[in-house]
């Protein structure tokens, strides 16, 4: 069969195809189209280059992980276990697992049963799931305004409308989230559910209060929409307990969401989703048509490292080590970012979002800030409707606190450059070229 190209063939517009030439191009699911490379790829490839400071990626910092134990761990799980470990395992996920999975989890005030846990290639994977399970084209999915980049590739790609609703210091804002809900449903629309990260943000680095946490259970128990409570960060709080889980007072409208990933390793690709029960059924379903079982070896190993090791030590090791860096950060900015920048201060997890002053658009920046060897991630990517120009999340999770506060100095530069040329010409400099491959292996979506 010729699949050449030919002139006169039919050439699709506006679809977010490449604009390489695509023998396929005409070929594509509709729901192709949502699956678009980021915009800011290219420049991904070159802030990996060793002399950036990149506050971009979110990538745990698991140097401290004892590779010790997780190698004798690994070796014995072969050498005892291997026939079962390399063997395919149950759609749900191993039982021991599920069970130390409920006790994980019963340090945010859940009780669940294991036969109400998922097992999934990640969290991400639990995303994409709760998405094919319930979620037809046009549907709408309500998200906090920034939200995690890597969920809104999800709705995109199941060609899932999304609605913003705000957040400020102490997270989701009640009436934001009940304006949304009346407007979608003034337009005849139906919510499908609420995506929410409570603890932690990524991008924002806020938390939900404790009050709101009821506020927004009660305004999803009247309206009736289910929660997706994305929660990847919730162990990694510098300062307090970790804090109660929406799930843990509502077991039938929540669908929660956890993840090894921070906690451990995210190497291993494995995350959870707790459901009503017979929301389970069908994830489990959808988990068979799209892995037929979430990799058991990486399950054993994970199930063997939470039995032989003291893995609670082992996060509280994490948090400390991740607070230094927010330290880092926080004094870094408050030291050198001009005075017209606004930033969070975080009580966990791994990012801050900072304001940049009116007028300085973060994207349009990036490119001389990677030339000045400094890389973020501009607030635009956090949002499906364009917004978010003048903001940028920065990652503190990776680099030393050295290299954090060398990473600020070259920004506050960069931002000072700005709007001193703002000052003089009212207008950007021409964005220098970069080299970077929109086929980057290694883009950092965390
Ligand atoms: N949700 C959020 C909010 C995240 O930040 C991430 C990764 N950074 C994920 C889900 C996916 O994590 P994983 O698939 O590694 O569990």
């Amino acid at each position: 069969m010729d699949t050449t190209p030919s002139r006169s063939s039919p050439a699709r517009l506006g679809t977010g195809h490449s604009t390489r030439l695509d023998p396929y191009v005409d070929r594509y699911a509709a729901r192709t189209a949502g699956m678009t490379a980021s915009e800011i790829r290219a420049l991904f490839a070159v802030a990996s280059r060793p002399e950036v400071v990149s506050l971009a990626g979110g990538m745990p910092n698991i140097s401290g992980l004892p590779l010790d134990v997780v190698s004798n761990a690994i070796a014995s799980l072969v050498r005892d276990q291997g026939a079962v470990a390399m063997q395919y395992g149950s759609g749900q996920g191993l039982p021991k697992l599920r069970e130390q999975i409920t006790d994980v989890m019963r340090l945010e005030g859940i009780e669940a049963h294991p036969d109400d846990v998922v097992v999934t290639v990640g969290s991400q994977q639990a995303v994409d799931l709760v998405t094919r399970v319930f979620c037809d084209p046009g549907d709408v999915v309500i998200c906090e305004a920034p939200s995690y980049v890597g969920a809104l590739g999800v709705f995109k790609s199941y060609q899932c409308e999304v609605v913003h609703a705000e957040m400020d210091a102490s997270g989701l804002v009640p009436e934001a989230l009940r304006q949304a809900i009346a407007a979608v449903q003034a337009a005849g629309k139906r919510v499908k559910f609420l995506y929410t990260i409570p603890n932690f943000h990524n991008p924002a680095g806020v938390t939900l209060s404790a009050p709101r946490r009821a506020e927004i259970l009660e305004i999803c128990r009247q309206a009736d929409i289910l929660i997706l409570e994305d929660n990847p960060y919730g162990l990694l709080g510098f300062d307090s307990e970790p804090h109660r889980a929406l799930r843990a007072d509502s077991a039938d409208h929540v669908i929660y969401l956890g993840s090894f990933s921070k906690t451990f390793a995210p190497g291993f690709r494995v995350g959870w989703a707790l459901a009503p029960h017979t929301v389970r059924e069908k994830l489990v379903l959808a988990q068979e048509s799209a892995t037929l079982c979430p990799p058991q070896f990486s399950q054993m190993a994970v199930s063997a490292y939470l039995a032989q090791h003291d893995w609670q030590g082992q996060i509280k090791q994490f948090r400390e080590m991740y607070r230094e860096r927010r330290d880092a950060m926080v004094s870094a900015l408050a030291d050198m970012m001009p005075g017209a920048c606004r930033w969070n201060v975080p009580d966990g997890g791994f990012y801050v979002w900072l304001m940049l002053p009116p007028g300085v658009d973060a994207k349009k920046m990036l490119p001389r800030a990677v030339t000045a060897r400094v890389a973020y991630v501009p607030g635009t990517a956090f949002f499906a409707d364009g917004f978010g120009a003048g903001s940028m999340r920065l990652s503190y999770c990776y680099p030393t606190p050295e290299r954090i506060r060398e990473g600020v100095r070259r920004l506050a530069g960069v931002v000072e450059a700005e709007l001193e040329v703002r000052t003089t010409f009212g207008a950007h400099l021409a964005a220098p070229e970069l080299n970077g491959s929109n086929d980057a292996p290694g883009v950092d979506l965390t």
